[in-house]
């Protein structure tokens, strides 16, 4: 444990994200982008191609690009490092079309002081489909296809099958990170090392928080007050805080459908930003010591 988390500590000091990545025919994205802005109107077909997004190695069940958008930090700057997913659940449009907000706004004032990586889309099969739906192509819901936490794998199916009463939105698959979508993100997580996981989901209005202690989690994010749920097996927070330690901030926006309006963008990005850049060195160094500790009590 000690000996990993020094290594993620080097690997926070600004060094580039090592993913690699295929550089799309810029066509595919054009075509891609073009499906998202018939989905979504509040997508600009102009302005998701304007992005230039790339294309990770990884696909979609149905061969689908998880296309992702990279803002490096300026030169040596000791940037945090932040991983950002929108459309984790292909029925919660508003997750989708707010990320690609954001990320449009971040285009324009980037401060070079933290090192973003988007995947606005992580689930392209569930939100292309005519009738959009919140698991991927094969009927898995990738929020709970995460290794789980501790030493049973069965873990998220026993738990699907006990308290969902096998729920067929909470499908966790057959076994962990059987999807490509999920083998995607762990892969990015487990390379490109972010100091804090943004996801976005709705319906809940609230803001949910896995980390070291609750006093580290933002009161609120604009609109969007802390309430924290916990994690179930298989579920991002549960794998990415209980197994790694890279504290996670679950934006639950208050409608599928509907964004929120501009106003209420801009002050939950202002409010992200504030605690990325006040509050989120706390949190790591806390996750840190914790983590030091418990190898230290191990040993
Ligand atoms: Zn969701």
């Amino acid at each position: 444990m000690q000996k990993k988390w020094v290594g993620q500590l080097l690997m926070g000091l600004g060094l580039s994200f090592a993913v690699s990545v295929n550089v799309m025919a810029a066509s595919e994205v054009d075509e891609y982008c073009k499906k998202i802005a018939l989905k979504l109107a509040s997508v600009s077909y102009d302005a998701c191609r304007a992005a230039k997004y790339t294309i990770y190695k990884t696909r979609s069940v149905e061969n689908a690009p998880l296309i992702m958008k990279e803002f490096k930090p300026a030169a040596n700057v000791k940037a945090p490092k932040v991983l950002f997913l929108g459309g984790v659940h292909g029925d919660e449009y508003s997750s989708v079309s707010a990320t690609f907000k954001w990320l449009k706004a971040l285009e324009s004032h980037h401060s070079g002081k933290f090192h973003w990586l988007f995947l606005p889309v992580v689930n392209p099969d569930g939100l292309l489909r005519d009738s959009s739906r919140r698991v991927n192509a094969k009927g898995v819901d990738l929020n709970r296809n995460f290794p789980p936490y501790g030493d049973k794998q069965a873990a998220s199916l026993e738990y699907w099958n006990r308290v969902t009463k096998k729920d067929p939105r909470r499908f966790p698959g057959d076994v962990p990170m059987s999807e490509p979508e999920t083998q995607a993100m762990v892969d990015i997580i487990e390379s490109f090392k972010p100091d804090v996981i943004v996801s976005v989901h709705a319906p809940f209005d609230l803001l949910d928080f896995d980390g070291a202690t609750d006093a580290d989690a933002p009161k609120k994010l604009g609109p969007l007050e802390l309430q924290l749920l916990g994690t179930y097996p298989g579920s991002l927070g549960n794998y990415a805080w209980l197994k790694l330690k890279i504290p996670v901030l679950t934006l639950e926006l208050p409608s599928s459908e509907v964004m929120p309006v501009q106003k209420e963008l801009d002050s939950i990005w202002m409010d992200l930003v504030s605690w990325l850049r006040d509050d989120l060195p706390k949190t790591r160094l806390a996750s840190n010591s914790s983590a030091l500790q418990s190898a230290t009590m191990k040993n």
